[in-house]
């Protein structure tokens, strides 16, 4: 049966770029900072890397560095001087009008200084001599220790050559502080214009799961399923997907982080797909599960039925006020029922969940922060607690379910792995599902996949 594809959602034009949030970022991080008193923070983007002989991997940029800068050109540094009249300073790539020819546009210095709204641009081959300049002086330094070999060492050196200059009466600066301690709980809050991005990337990601689920039959393969998924990602601009897609027929829907793609579906099989898209750095992050043929089967239907309770529940409990783990654990008692329903687990919810013997069907959690990172950067615990929901945060909702084929298990139930997840936006009064679109419930899959 070949049924109709949905089209891929319209390309959506770029806005002109405005600098003010990025500038807000970068003034209520240097309030930050400046309570630590005079300092130099260096914030770098991400480097290009190799992928094989000398071609690189597509390059993405740093999500801190873009977060501050909205700069997306590769050997890029952010340094701000920290006193009393602070200066946000961009070290980029000179013009080049040969490197440009081959490998496109660069902003160099005078521009992006303006476009960017930087208090100065400068040549990155200045950026020693600039450092040099400021660190004396100051009493924190401010730098993401351990991310990067290479620029701890230039870091070292640094400091070094300012603690030489004590004999000169130049004092160096006595404290290093991780910047990302300050700029990342920043990013858990998202503004209008962040939510607007990641409801393109949500809506988008929506549309290719459901194009995913029309295009599915038995006999065809995993990677097929993906050709539909990047099509719709990449008609609708929403490319590159936010991280390696997952399709998983079958028992490989029990391996979590299956990302072979490479097997035939069969027909009474189950499919899950876990697969986003990016729309200008922010990610998307849906799963969806469905039947090979279109239809559940009885015992299909009953697993798929409790993770989809335990969904709807942790959606629920996602409003602010509460803790980060009110979803999981909404979730984690719907689920364990159904375990208990099933006579996969013996004994009282209570039970099951102190005993730990949910984990052998559910052994991730149901939450994780989403923005410009999949995993989204921001601490779930402060002061030893964990963080509260508040309006503007995000996050995913995806509880599973998995039944790996064993002894002590009926076979029915083998090789049976669900799960469900959609992006949430904590809302004054809940939370807002933002992946809606793509068909959730029994009865939605079975029409969609039914139609002709
Ligand atoms: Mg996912
Ligand atoms: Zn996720």
């Amino acid at each position: 049966m070949q049924r109709t594809l949905p089209p891929p959602l319209a390309p959506f034009a770029p806005s002109v770029f405005d600098p003010t949030p990025f500038l807000m970022r970068r003034a209520a991080l240097l309030r930050a900072m400046h309570k630590h008193g005079r300092g130099v923070a260096i914030i770098p983007t991400s480097r290009e890397t190799l992928r094989n002989r000398d071609t690189h991997h597509p390059f993405r940029f740093d999500s801190n560095f873009w977060y501050l800068t909205g700069f997306e050109e590769p050997d890029a540094v952010l340094v701000l001087l920290i006193s009393d009249t602070p200066q946000s300073l961009l070290f980029c790539r000179e013009k080049n009008v040969e490197r440009e020819l081959w490998e496109g546009f660069r902003f160099g210095p005078d521009a992006a200084r303006e476009q960017f709204a930087f208090d100065g641009a400068f040549p990155l081959e200045s950026l020693d001599a600039v450092i040099s300049e400021h660190l004396t002086g100051v009493r924190t330094l401010w730098h993401s220790i351990g991310i990067d070999a290479d620029w701890d060492a230039r870091v070292g050196r640094w400091l070094e050559h300012a603690r030489n200059q004590s004999r000169a009466g130049k004092q160096p600066p006595t404290m290093i502080a991780d910047w990302r301690a300050l700029v990342e709980p920043m990013r858990r809050h998202k503004d209008a214009g962040e939510l607007r991005l990641m409801q393109r990337a949500a809506d988008i990601a929506a549309n290719a799961h459901s194009r995913a689920m029309r295009a599915c039959q038995p006999g065809g393969y995993e990677y097929q399923l993906d050709a539909e998924l990047q099509y719709a990602f990449l008609q609708a601009g929403g490319h590159p997907p936010s991280y390696p897609s997952i399709i998983a027929g079958g028992a490989n829907a029990c391996v979590l982080h299956y990302t072979a793609n490479n097997q035939p579906l069969r027909d009474g099989d189950l499919v899950l797909i876990d697969a986003g898209c990016e729309v200008s750095g922010y990610a998307s992050d849906i799963t969806r599960t469905f039947p090979v043929n279109g239809r559940f089967s009885a015992v299909q239907r009953e697993v798929y039925e409790i993770t989809l309770a335990a969904q709807i529940a942790a959606i629920d409990a996602a409003k602010p006020g509460v803790a980060f783990h009110a979803p999981h654990d909404a979730a984690l008692r719907v689920l364990t029922q159904g375990m208990i329903d099933l006579g996969l687990c013996q004994g009282s919810v209570d039970g099951v969940i102190e005993s730990g013997d949910f984990r052998r069907y559910y052994m991730h959690r149901t939450s994780h922060w989403l923005g410009l990172d999949v995993h989204d950067a921001g601490p779930y615990h402060e002061d030893d607690e964990w963080v509260c929901l508040q309006a503007g945060m995000t996050l995913t909702i995806e509880p599973g379910f998995y039944v790996r084929a064993a002894d002590d298990i009926p076979s029915a139930l083998h090789n049976i792995g669900v799960r469900i997840e959609d992006d949430v936006v904590i809302t004054d009064t809940g939370c807002r599902v933002m992946t809606g679109d793509a068909p959730k419930t029994v009865d939605a899959i079975e029409q969609w996949m039914g139609a002709i």
